[in-house]
């Protein structure tokens, strides 16, 4: 049997899920591939980046990932490193919301937006008591009849108000998307609220119901939504050395894939039933499928070449640029008492962070006792001009915001900023219908394939998922093609 040529471009999480899954497949169905990743960087790992640094260690990229989503925590157990699994510590599991700059607890049951702990919801002071009527007028409010898409703004103004808005909905969606939520859509990031609002006609409704059945059958969800704070900063897990574990253990997993770093794509086109992948370098592969796992505007660029209506629809999803950055302080320098996992900013507190994670307070193991690792989180939609900055002016601007938020003292033992320029997509109204046509036009081509974090989510059990569910596929059309003897009797679930 031919062994398949397939190319994977682009080293991130996507790419790499890909390149492992089309390899654990050709070996459980005897399906010969030869895949290679292709990586226009100098590392594989695409944002996620965890560094070490002394005793310190640093997440420059995504710190953590939702356990409620199975993939990553399925990964880690199929490839026997689940071991490596920590949880969050629950001691410091309280989150904060920045209002006339102090640092508000996020009241006990609060689950996004919903309250779903009446007493502690009253008292909390982080709206007042008009927008708390409001948001509790909930059960109130008719519902939306039209099954047309609208934005998380226009959503949370709908059912809950202004001030769920201001001071809730949207430093907590900035703090997972950079996004504005005028322009989110609630179908491809919140689609849960959109169910609940149809079957229950509201929200709280809907929160109450299910926990109501879940007390009845004593599942987890009770204590799941009673608990939760927030959906950053609920139920997440991580690795103990950090994100990059996850990057370690699949390049290890995957020694049938031939990973080449440094090599930048410039232009992919078919010819003779084979494409063509031309490289920065001038040297031209050969392969038999082709899967980009980019961002939407890289693979755009690529796509050019070939079908400019699919170019058009990839560009067209907006992306932002954000950056984090890793301040280590001594713990005595902070003044303000704080025990927690981070806090959010909302915008009207005119801030430069958009967020702030304790990291050593999260995850255990990333600090000495001594010292507290604050990271910060800059840029998005509403701090572009910060980003035009240097590395100097945002670590200065940071720590003058983490001065005043925390009463630091001093200046900070250590500072590691990473920029992460045009890496979060913006799912905007309408995004769900836009990924449809790039489906629709993508699966013209043949043995031509598409994933990434642009599509059906950000998270990285979003972009593993994807990615696996591509490999499948990948490998039922090679086995589809005349060339490939047949298995059908093979399954690919
Ligand atoms: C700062 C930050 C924090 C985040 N925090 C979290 C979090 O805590 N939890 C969570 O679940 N998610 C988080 N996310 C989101 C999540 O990390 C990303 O959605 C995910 O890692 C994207 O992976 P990817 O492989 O799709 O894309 P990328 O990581 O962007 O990888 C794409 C790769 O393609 C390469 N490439 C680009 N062009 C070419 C070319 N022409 N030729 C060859 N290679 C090319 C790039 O160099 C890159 O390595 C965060 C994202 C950022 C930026």
């Amino acid at each position: 049997m031919n062994s398949k040529r397939i190319v994977v471009i682009g080293g991130g999480i996507s790419g790499l899920a890909l390149a492992h899954r089309i390899s654990e497949l050709s070996r459980e169905l005897g399906i010969p591939a030869r895949v290679t990743v292709l990586e226009a960087g100098p590392r594989l790992g695409g944002v996620i980046c965890s560094q070490k640094k002394g005793e310190f260690l640093f997440e420059l990229g995504p710190d953590s990932f939702i356990s409620e989503k199975p993939e990553v925590t399925r990964l880690a157990k199929r490839l026997g490193f689940e071991n490596q699994l920590i949880s969050t510590q629950d001691e410091y599991r309280q989150s904060y919301i920045v209002r006339s700059g102090k640092l508000i607890p996020v009241p006990k049951g609060l689950y996004l937006l919903a309250p779903t702990d009446l007493k502690a919801f009253l008292a909390s002071p982080l709206v007042s008591w008009a927008g708390k009527l409001r948001m509790a007028s909930e059960y109130l409010i008719p519902s939306k009849t039209d099954l047309e898409d609208e934005s998380l703004g226009q959503f949370v103004r709908r059912r809950f108000g202004r001030e769920a808005l201001r001071w809730i909905g949207e430093p907590m969606v900035a703090g997972i998307y950079s996004a504005d939520p005028e322009r989110l859509s609630l179908e491809a990031t919140f689609p849960r609220f959109r169910e609940m609002e149809r079957e229950y006609g509201s929200i709280l409704r809907g929160f109450q119901k299910k926990l109501s059945e879940s007390a009845k059958t004593k599942s987890p969800i009770r204590q799941i939504l009673s608990e939760a704070s927030g959906p950053r900063y609920s139920l997440f897990l991580s690795f103990r050395d950090g994100m990059s574990t996850l990057v370690d253990q699949l390049v290890r997993h995957s020694q049938a894939v031939s990973f080449r770093l440094n090599t930048r794509v410039e232009l992919i086109r078919r010819s003779d039933e084979v494409w063509n992948i031309g490289l920065e370098s001038k040297e031209t592969l050969q392969a038999d499928s082709v899967c980009l796992a980019l961002p939407a505007h890289q693979a755009g660029l690529l796509v050019s070449s070939f079908d400019a209506g699919l170019s058009q629809l990839l560009n067209d999803i907006p992306y932002e640029s954000v950056a984090t950055v890793n301040v280590a302080v001594r713990r005595d320098a902070i003044r303000r008492p704080i025990r927690g996992f981070g806090f959010v900013v909302p915008r009207a507190e005119k801030r430069r962070l958009i967020g702030c994670t304790f990291s050593n307070m999260k995850f255990g193991g990333r600090a000495p006792e001594s010292h507290m690792i604050l990271r910060a989180f800059v840029g998005g939609v509403f701090q572009r001009e910060l980003l035009q900055k240097s590395d100097q002016a945002i670590e200065s601007a940071v720590f003058r915001d983490l001065s005043e938020l925390l009463e630091i003292d001093g200046e900070p033992e250590d500072v590691v900023i990473r920029r992460a320029p045009k890496s979060m997509p913006q799912y905007e109204v309408g995004h769900l219908a836009r990924v449809a046509r790039i489906e629709e036009k993508a699966r013209r081509h043949p043995h031509f394939y598409l994933t990434g974090n642009a599509f059906h989510g950000i998270g990285l059990p979003d972009c593993v998922r994807e990615a696996e569910k591509t490999a499948e596929l990948v490998m039922a059309q090679s086995v589809e093609d005349p060339a490939t003897p047949s298995l059908e009797s093979r399954s690919f679930a």
